[in-house]
């Protein structure tokens, strides 16, 4: 703020609180000195609803206690926070290969939020999602779009058969760990194997669950109601 908007502010605190009121000229100096050395860095108004003024209202409103320079300082100092938070850096409009000018200006973006002086800037293409007129193409809400996940189905069958039992309202088994196969919760279920070239003894990954994992997996939320 500067010594004009302070001692606007100042004003403006007297109206509404007749303690604040300075009984000498020399403490009004004294006063207005501080405040001004206190709130240079606070801006009168800034982006996402803060307003000096507005919070010197909230104040009197509220406090038992006459408003100080710190009382104005602090919940600037929250909001400077949350608008900072939001602001994600975008590429400002210099040359990436000039290091210095391009640091230079993300800087002083950073600054420019941070002073009230700019709306932080979130990137919306990351997280607006989709564009609507492509949304319904790939699917919203799927990880593939439509039809990829059936192509990959034969080159993912522990998952394939997961989504299909999840289509179809069964447990999912891999939530429980198999009694049969001993594979840990989250695997899934395996087999030995003692044909053709392959070392008897090497594991294979089950397309499917036991079928005592299933059973397991269903038990086990009733367990957990009861
Ligand atoms: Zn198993």
């Amino acid at each position: 703020m500067t010594p004009e908007e302070v001692a606007a502010l100042l004003a403006y605190v007297a109206e509404l609180d007749p303690r604040t009121a300075n009984a000498t000229a020399a403490e009004a100096v004294a006063q207005l000195s501080r405040w001004c050395e206190l709130l240079q860095d606070v801006p009168a108004t800034a982006p996402d609803g803060w307003d000096a003024a507005a919070t010197v209202r909230r104040h009197v409103a509220e406090s038992p206690f006459p408003i100080l320079a710190v009382d104005i300082t602090r919940p600037w100092a929250a909001h400077r926070r949350s608008l900072l938070a939001r602001h994600t850096d975008p590429r400002p409009a210099v040359d990436p290969d000039n290091v210095a000018a391009y640091q230079a200006a993300i800087r002083a973006q950073r600054q420019a939020v941070a002073t009230g002086q700019a709306v932080p800037s979130s990137s919306r293409e990351l997280t607006g999602g989709p564009h609507p007129s492509v949304a319904g193409q790939l699917g919203v809400g799927r990880a593939l779009p439509a039809g990829a996940a059936e192509q990959l189905a034969p080159f993912r069958p522990v998952r394939a058969a997961r989504e299909a039992a999840a289509r179809a309202g069964h447990p999912d088994a891999l939530t429980v760990a198999c009694e049969w196969c001993r594979a840990s919760a989250g695997e899934p279920c395996r087999r030995r194997t003692h044909r053709g070239t392959e070392q008897a003894g090497t594991w294979h990954r089950r397309k499917t669950p036991h079928p005592s994992r299933v059973e397991a997996a269903a038990i086990r939320p009733a367990e957990h109601a009861a």
